[in-house]
């Protein structure tokens, strides 16, 4: 589904959306939940993508529903994988998950990626700005790429509003709300969440 020109969001991923930011290189935004690699191969097929085209993959947060097939698509794209410092432990499976995030990554086993870098100092990959936004996560962060927000699990969409994730999911619910405020200081004109439709922004923050 097409957000902006260079956006879009992968139907294949509807339910936890992946986006794709077609820019001078062609950079993944998640990998929606496990199961979902295929489709999301087929569907890049449907769209002239070579999955070789796709230069990087970047992490909002280590949840199994975002990073689900973060090893086929290392293998089938040869991107370069990013993600922060603080959630790479979660996805190398070196920390545990807390509470019923740990039953969901036990029931839903995810495959490691190869390699994972941590997202650089200057917060800046292809022309895409990492905003951290800790709180669903401890490493949660938000994308901006040009005047679209990639809100990962910050907030959700239903019924064309935004709203908050629910509180058992977050980490810490406290920092997630300080995170939402530092959101709406910046500027943008589409949220893209994973959770629920893209919608505009306009004064739904
Ligand atoms: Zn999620």
């Amino acid at each position: 589904m097409k957000v902006t020109d260079d956006v879009y969001a992968l139907d294949a991923t509807k339910g936890n959306y992946a986006y794709l930011i077609i820019g001078k290189e062609i950079v993944l935004v998640d990998t929606g939940r496990p199961g979902q690699g295929k489709g999301i191969l087929k569907e890049l097929e449907s769209m002239n993508i070579n999955p070789q085209d796709i230069k990087h993959i970047l992490l909002t947060h280590h949840d199994v529903d975002h990073i689900g097939n973060i090893a086929l698509l290392e293998k089938e794209t040869g991107a370069k994988i990013w993600a922060s410092k603080e959630d790479i432990p979660y996805i190398r499976g070196e920390k545990n998950r807390e509470g019923i995030k740990r039953l969901v990554s036990i029931i839903m086993r995810v495959k490691k990626p190869e390699n994972i870098n941590s997202y650089p100092e200057n917060q800046k990959i292809c022309n895409i700005r990492i905003i951290p936004t800790p709180g669903h996560t401890p490493g949660h962060v938000c994308l901006i790429y040009k005047d679209v927000l990639f809100a990962g699990d910050l907030i959700r969409t239903s019924n064309g509003q935004v709203g908050p994730m629910m509180s058992f999911m977050n980490w810490n619910t406290d920092l997630s709300s300080k995170s939402i405020k530092k959101v709406d200081n910046l500027s943008f004109k589409w949220v893209c969440p994973a959770h629920g439709e893209p919608i505009e922004r306009n004064d739904k923050w």
